[in-house]
């Protein structure tokens, strides 16, 4: 059995609660980080707490823990839970103020929730789905305005999921105005000869912690980096394609709505690039 950490408490995970009045629960108003752990170790724990910190302060939410608190508590779950390869996921809601409002609690009477827990997850370097590479459709992207934030609204990207599984494919991307968005639980790019094309960041997008480790790492390496939007036609046009989350890594993308992109088998620069990220993010892994 798991042990889990709620408000402050190491708690077997069949004892955690949380009231049914939490915002989190009734209204989605919360946020989430999800961290990988590799050699038992925290990989881009600071990216992950910046962007925490981020989200927080988008939505008028008190930062209720503090980056070395925080860092332990991650530390603390990955012992006692014996995780080498896994994840660890956390989320801050607005809290219960033992009632159901669409005004805010007041934050100096309601505390925010906080939950992390851990997922066992061996085998996540070598994934055979990143050997195969995957298989996307494309769906409109029907989420909110501020993608931007990471909260846990997450109907949208969980129905995409489906969308996808339906027809025997991996993931979907989505497509706003005729341009890719990103994945339902990732980034996405294409890649033209050495050029790796990646959506501008903004609202319509997560700034992903694993977009900015690659994209440095991609520059770092000589290679042409354009961030600008692109649509579906250039995608199933490119050379290759693939997705980065802090979860999965760089994950190679072989087809499109059906066509094949370049050979139909991972891409020589996105299984470079996966190699570059997890070598340099397992040496700075804390
Ligand atoms: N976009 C979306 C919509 C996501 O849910 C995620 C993963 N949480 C990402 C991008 C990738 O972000 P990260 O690299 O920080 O995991």
């Amino acid at each position: 059995m798991r042990t889990v950490y709620v408000n402050g408490e190491y708690l077997p995970e069949n004892e955690a609660k949380i009231s049914i009045f939490d915002r989190g629960f009734l209204m989605a108003d919360g946020v989430y980080e999800v961290t990988s752990v590799l050699d038992g170790k925290l990989i881009d724990f600071d990216g992950h707490a910046v962007r925490l910190a981020r989200s927080l302060s988008e939505l008028d939410m008190a930062t209720p823990i503090s980056r070395d608190d925080l860092l332990e508590v991650h530390r603390e779950l990955v012992t006692r839970n014996g995780i080498e390869e896994g994840l660890i996921y956390l989320q801050i809601t607005r809290g219960s103020d033992g009632d159901r409002d669409f005004v805010f609690p007041d934050p100096e009477t309601t505390a925010p929730t906080i939950v992390l827990f851990t997922q066992n997850k061996p085998g996540m370097i070598d994934n055979p789905a990143a050997k195969r590479g995957a298989k996307i459709i494309s769906i409109e992207d029907q989420r909110w305005g501020r993608r931007d934030i990471k909260t846990v609204q997450l109907l949208y990207p969980s129905m995409g999921k489906m969308m996808a599984k339906k027809v025997g494919c991996d993931d979907a991307w989505m497509v706003e105005d005729g341009f890719v968005t990103e994945g339902t639980s990732n980034n996405a790019y294409i890649v033209q000869g050495n050029k790796i094309i990646t959506r501008q960041l903004g609202h319509e997008i997560l700034h992903g912690i694993t977009r900015a480790a690659v994209l440095r790492m991609a520059r770092e390496a000589q290679m042409e980096v354009e961030e600008r939007s692109f649509t579906i036609e250039e995608a199933c046009a490119a050379d290759e394609a693939f997705t980065t989350s802090a979860s999965a890594f760089v994950m190679p993308v072989v087809e499109i709505d059906g066509t094949a992109l370049g050979e139909g088998v991972p891409g020589r620069v996105s299984m470079r690039l996966r190699e570059i990220y997890l070598d340099e993010m397992r040496k700075a892994a804390i």
